[in-house]
């Protein structure tokens, strides 16, 4: 498959963090290649604590700045917060609308997201979250059909938002890949994005032997050291 080369990369996923566990290296090393990389993070987080002395109006001003913090750390450009409430997202039209409007503002050449058919792992003993599965899919519908038509939301096309075919997609899959991007030289961002997840993380040490790990695993049969894997979509 051929490298990838984007001028704008849209990451969408559910939670703060999602993208930097995920994607970050890639991110990082698009936005060296002097890519426009943005983040989109559809879910407020505001469930993903064990501290019961935090309220979840503290935990969403907390997650918030530190996804920013993580986007600065791979010289991301930007990133979006459509606030839903963490835990409970359902496939909405109301939800493509938000993501179609972000997709026909910034014209992605790229789009990274999670992989929506991951319902489960037998293999890692985890349900994958339906948050994810509902991000992942509401995207996949943004991109295809709804940000290409200009007759869905008439009222967006109105208001100046032109349609947009979105060229290539990434899933993040920890089961399988099809595409891997060398990260290397990018993984010390990643790890940096991570760390700027404090409320997340806990000891980042151990996070980075097994970011480490993965991604020597992930990487061994392409001769890198370090990689992200994808399912790779190019849409003809
Ligand atoms: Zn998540």
């Amino acid at each position: 498959m051929d490298k990838l080369k984007p001028k704008v990369v849209l990451g969408v996923a559910a939670h703060p963090d999602d993208l930097d566990f995920g994607a970050s290296g890639t991110m990082a090393s698009f936005a060296k290649n002097g890519a426009a990389v943005h983040y989109l993070v559809i879910t407020d987080g505001s469930k993903g604590s064990s501290d019961t002395k935090l309220s979840s109006a503290e935990l969403i001003k907390i997650r918030e700045k530190e996804q920013r913090n993580a986007v600065k750390a791979i010289g991301g450009k930007s990133v979006t917060f459509l606030g839903y409430p963490d835990g409970q997202l359902e496939i909405t039209m109301a939800l493509k609308k938000d993501i179609v409007k972000v997709i026909r503002t910034l014209k992605p050449d790229i789009v990274i997201t999670m992989d929506p058919s991951m319902l489960y792992s037998a293999k890692r003993g985890f349900i994958n979250h339906p948050d994810h599965r509902a991000a992942g899919q509401a995207t996949l519908d943004s991109v295809f059909p709804l940000a290409r038509d200009h007759m869905v939301f008439p009222e967006l096309f109105a208001d100046g938002y032109l349609p947009h075919k979105t060229p290539t997609v990434l899933l993040t899959n920890f089961d399988t890949n099809n595409f891997v991007v060398d990260i290397t030289e990018t993984f010390p961002d990643k790890i940096a994005a991570l760390k700027a997840h404090v409320s997340q993380v806990g000891n980042i040490d151990e996070v980075k032997k097994w970011m480490a790990e993965i991604g020597e695993l992930i990487g061994k049969p392409s001769g890198y050291k370090y990689a992200e894997g994808f399912v790779r979509i190019d849409l003809r």
